[in-house]
């Protein structure tokens, strides 16, 4: 499979150059050339398959070229044995309609386990074909942060720089990223936002003073083969519920719109998706552009889901991309007008192609503490906040009769509630345990550097810590 920017005038890359790759070289994403199908038959076929060969199957199409079917399950084997549950995303049924999807069973405690410990083994394969080296450098509003740590520490050939604004990710996912002691990572607290940590990591991945010297990579969604690997659990939950004979709605607690991204590719590739619903906190950009066409930034008001604390969504512009007839120069021209003024109204095929397949709903503190309070004392289940808001959206939308009653309804429950503690005591009294896999988390030393909101302090802590590239 051969990948293409969105913003149509950086060449195409393999698999291998995608996933090595941060931002294209025009300021665009990579996306595959094409989507590749399968029909209904074949993903009949898929059902029951271990999660490690389904992700084999199901991903195989977008390797292909990069990576060998064998080799790739090797990986996927690797990668989902680190899982604490043998079922790696189970499915969990709450009333008649609503169902959890547990996404949380890996490592770091949140959804972003299931892709970045694969990616931490592409980039382990792909880094030993050659003499190169990676530098990674990512922005973090909590949870892409430890997982992508927990995924690359140790690692040879690797360094990962890791931005997060300080004082704004909770303790839990703090201690996940300040007390990985390899010398290899090197977490760095700035003042400020997500955005402005996100901002900035753009920046440097356009900054030829810097990517002429180092090989800089994402681990941010901005890297494809992170998506690829979420399309899976779209299928895995699906097959169990039915599919592909029966439709199936997600509703998708996000933020740099990637999970729910991974949603629509699944649509694309033939799983029959009733709707994707987009799940907001009051930070509710994506929710005003699905519901008005008006993308325009606000400002950042903090919550208790973090995570979706986000108001510029990197991915956002791939399903631009796919709605605009893959046209990349119209969009480029677009994005260019979004960046000068920070905000842009959606074409009409972007509107019309949207809302085929996509609903929004917004949510509130109070909606948020009301949706854990009622999965604990009407299901018994602990929910974090983020899971909060996409529950709180797919149930207002059953209720609201958007939704029919028929269609089941999968929330993706994107973080342990362990995670976010003091937010679920508040709402139910219960303190959610942290589970035994993360151990003395709270006893463990942290290493941190702290550095002001400025861009040329985290060039110069990156250049002074990072490895040259080695054709450089
Ligand atoms: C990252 C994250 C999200 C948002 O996911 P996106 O792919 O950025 O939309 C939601 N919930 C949790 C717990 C997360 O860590």
């Amino acid at each position: 499979m051969d990948y293409i920017s969105t913003r149509g005038s950086a060449p195409a890359l393999d698999f291998e150059g995608a996933t090595l790759a941060g931002l294209a070289s025009d300021g665009g994403l990579y996306v595959p050339r094409e989507w590749p199908r399968f029909s209904a038959d074949e993903i009949a076929g898929m059902a029951g398959l271990p999660y490690a060969q389904l992700a084999a199957k199901v991903m195989f199409p977008f390797v292909e070229g990069s990576l060998t079917y064998e080799r790739l399950l090797e990986l996927t084997t690797q990668a989902y044995g680190r899982f604490a549950h043998k079922a790696v995303t189970p499915l969990k049924q709450l009333d008649e309609q609503q169902w959890l999807l547990e996404l949380f069973h890996g490592p770091t405690l949140a959804f972003k386990d299931v892709a970045l410990q694969l990616l931490g083994l592409l980039f382990e394969e792909f880094l030993g074909r050659s003499d190169r080296n990676l530098t990674i450098v990512g922005a973090t509003s909590g949870d892409t942060g430890s997982a992508a740590i927990d995924a690359v520490a140790g690692r040879a050939k690797v360094n990962i720089f890791m931005l997060h604004p300080h004082g704004r990710v909770s303790d839990v996912q703090r201690r996940q990223m300040t007390t990985v002691l390899a010398p290899n990572v090197h977490n760095i607290a700035i003042d400020g936002s997500f955005d402005d940590a996100q901002a900035m990591v753009k920046r440097m991945f356009n900054d030829r003073a810097m990517t002429d010297r180092f090989a800089i990579g994402a681990v941010n969604s901005i890297n494809w083969a992170r998506l690829m690997a979420q399309v899976v659990y779209y299928f895995a939950a699906a097959l169990q519920l039915g599919a592909p004979q029966r439709k199936i709605a997600f509703s998708v607690p996000t933020g740099n719109f990637g999970d729910v991204f991974a949603g629509y590719v699944a649509a694309q590739m033939g799983l029959p998706i009733e709707k994707l619903i987009v799940a907001t906190n009051v930070n509710d950009i994506l929710h005003r552009a699905l519901a008005d066409g008006d993308y325009s930034q606000g400002t950042v008001t903090p919550t208790a889901a973090p995570s979706m604390d986000i108001q510029v969504s990197s991915n956002f512009e791939r399903l631009l991309f796919d709605l605009n007839g893959r046209d990349g120069l119209a969009l480029s021209a677009q994005m260019a007008g979004f960046e000068m003024t920070k905000g842009m109204q959606l074409t009409n095929a972007q509107r019309e192609g949207a809302s085929a397949l996509f609903q929004s709903a917004r949510t509130d503190g109070e909606e948020m503490d009301e949706t854990i309070r009622w999965a604990w004392e009407a299901c018994g289940e602990l929910l974090d906040p983020h899971t909060a808001c996409g529950l709180f959206a797919a149930r207002s939308l059953a209720q609201a009769g958007d939704i029919d009653p028929s269609v089941p309804i999968v929330t993706l429950a994107t973080a342990h509630p362990a995670k976010f503690p003091d937010a679920v005591e508040r709402a139910t009294g219960e303190h959610p345990a942290l589970p035994a896999r993360v151990g003395d988390l709270f006893d463990r030393e942290e290493k941190c550097v702290a550095l002001s909101g400025e861009y040329d302090a985290v060039c110069a802590f990156v250049a002074e810590h990072a490895t040259p590239r080695a054709d450089g």
